[in-house]
C-alpha cells in the first residue's frame, strides 16, 4: 500500500480528517492558484481563494446556519 502524502501550507483550508479536495482558481492573476480544502459544502472548485477575495469554505461543525456555538 502506498500512502499519498499531502503537504499542507497556510493557503490550505483543511480542518480535521475528512477527505481533501483541491480547488483550482480560474483566475490567471490569482495569488493562490491551487489549494487543498476539506469542507463538505464546496460546490464551485474554480472560485478564488479566500486570500484572493473568495469566500472562506464552511467548516463542518461550525456552519453559520447552525447559529454558532
Ligand atoms: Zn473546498
Amino acid at each position: 500500500m502506498k500512502r499519498e502524502v499531502i503537504t499542507l501550507d497556510k493557503s490550505d483550508r483543511v480542518v480535521g480528517d475528512r477527505p481533501v479536495h483541491l480547488h483550482r482558481s480560474s483566475d490567471p492573476n490569482a495569488m493562490v492558484k491551487e489549494w487543498a480544502c476539506n469542507s463538505p459544502y464546496c460546490e464551485d472548485l474554480t472560485g478564488p481563494h479566500p486570500d484572493d477575495g473568495g469566500l472562506e469554505p464552511v467548516v463542518q461543525g461550525r456552519e453559520p446556519w447552525r447559529g454558532g456555538r
